[in-house]
């Protein structure tokens, strides 16, 4: 442990003091090892370990057909089997499995090209590109949309992968709290006025980087009123619609589809494969001047390995699907599930964080202690599920965070709400309508 300290610099002492003690004590409900596609069921392998935390092997047991309540399946296109899969099977024959190259080089296949295209026609705007990892879409791409001079107001909460981009730009970075309207707008005022502390020039250009739905939180950005911001104070949006493509909207076209809003009011639209779609990867679309801009200066596009051809097959078979009239009876199907299971959860007494319509399903469970202790039980009873505390969360605002899944039935998520009930009652997490009241 104490050779590793070095590598662990992201962590303040308190932080790891902390990741030491209550992280690593439940370190069985973390790196479960799951042995089959991430489904609305799936098999879990136990894993064991002493008191202090030392990993002492698999013990063999199987926990089978756990109800998946923690994989970002919104729309139940991770399968191995159907058309899409069929259609994933064929691309491996058909072109393998890696490009081994770049899109500069001799990564460039027709498949990435046929997912742009369809891509940019479902999100209504001119171009797209695709990258071969979510993760460096954000914090690769974001360095070249802003560098030296420019300010970045980031969300407080914004995905580590946007607020490693922004690091890695060099632009000046303001954060605002949490989808604070009032926050953003007071930042923009002082921006405008003061420009750049040092040169007090103005800046070159300011961006607003914002999320669809959060993914700790389960809130939808509120963008008509970050659209009214970016105009009045003529900045620019990124928009990272990771958890909100493909989840959100009659149509499944992300946060601008919820709102009724324009598309091509969002400057940069940033989205996943890995999430609604099953596959993995990520997209940036919007005008054709910017997409090409990134065609030629993106690192991820010009120093990374290109999709794999199944995976991005998977994405347009999932695509195609999503356009159809069986991705309208999905994406109906996930908004009466979430709506079923936020509904109960407060009913029942939780304090359950978002926006109604948000299948990001946070659940407060308070201390970080709990956390551990509230997954082995679910797992107990068949059910998985994802635990989350600090440092990844304030201190006392541990919890659990579902994901819900147009693939689970209302039985399973009937089934589902009876366990957590339970597992609140003997946990103590409920507070009762007294409470709320002298509140
Ligand atoms: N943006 C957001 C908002 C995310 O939540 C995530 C990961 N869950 C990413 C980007 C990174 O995407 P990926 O996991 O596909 O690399």
């Amino acid at each position: 442990q104490e050779d590793l300290k070095d590598f662990v610099p992201l962590y303040t002492t308190f932080e790891r003091f902390f990741v030491r003690n209550v992280i690593e004590r439940g370190y069985d409900v973390l790196h479960r090892p799951v042995c089959t596609v991430p489904g609305a069921v799936i098999d879990i392998r136990e894993r064991k370990f002493s008191s202090s935390g030392k990993f002492l092997g698999l013990t063999g047991k199987v926990f089978r057909n756990v109800v998946n309540l923690g994989s970002y399946n919104y729309l139940g296109f991770a399968q191995n089997e159907g058309v899409c899969a069929d259609a994933a099977v064929k691309a491996v024959a058909e072109l393998g499995t890696g490009v081994c190259s770049n899109r500069f080089e001799v990564g460039n296949y027709e498949i990435h090209s046929k997912l742009e295209r369809k891509m940019a026609e479902f999100l209504g705007v001119e171009d797209c590109m695709t990258f071969g990892m979510g993760f460096a879409t954000n914090s690769m791409n974001i360095p070249c949309l802003v560098g030296k001079g420019c300010l970045v107001i980031s969300d407080a909460c914004n995905h580590a992968s946007l607020a490693i981009g922004c690091k890695i730009s060099g632009a000046t970075i303001r954060v605002f709290k949490h989808n604070d309207m009032k926050d953003l707008e007071k930042i923009l005022r002082h921006s405008i006025v003061e420009g750049h502390p040092r040169t007090y020039r103005s800046w070159k250009k300011i961006l607003i980087i914002v999320e669809g739905i959060y993914s700790m939180e389960g809130t939808i950005v509120n963008l008509p009123e970050v659209i009214r911001l970016k105009k009045k104070y003529k900045a620019y949006v990124y928009l990272d619609e990771a958890h909100s493509i493909g989840s959100l909207g009659s149509r499944a076209r992300g946060v601008t589809d919820y709102f009724d809003i324009d598309p091509t009011e969002i400057d940069v639209l940033m989205g996943t494969f890995t999430k609604s779609f099953g596959a993995s990867g990520g997209y940036i679309a919007g005008r054709r001047e910017l997409v090409e801009h990134l065609r030629l200066n993106s690192h991820s596009a010009c120093y990374g390995v290109s999709m794999s051809p199944p995976v991005a097959q998977q994405a347009l078979s999932s695509l195609n699907v999503i356009m159809s009239e069986e991705g309208k009876e999905r994406i109906t199907q996930l908004a009466a599930n979430t709506r079923l299971f936020r509904e109960k959860l407060r009913t029942f007494g939780f304090i359950v964080y978002g926006h109604e319509d948000s299948p990001v399903v946070p659940l407060l469970a308070y201390l970080p202690s709990h956390i551990a202790c509230f997954s082995r039980e679910m797992l107990a009873r068949g059910y998985g599920v994802v635990v989350a505390g600090f440092p990844s969360t304030p201190l006392g605002e541990s919890r659990v965070r579902f994901c819900i899944s147009s693939a689970l039935s209302k039985q399973q998520i009937l089934d589902a709400l009876e366990a957590i009930s339970d597992i609140g009652d003997i946990m103590r997490l409920k507070i009762s309508a007294k409470q709320i009241l002298y509140k």
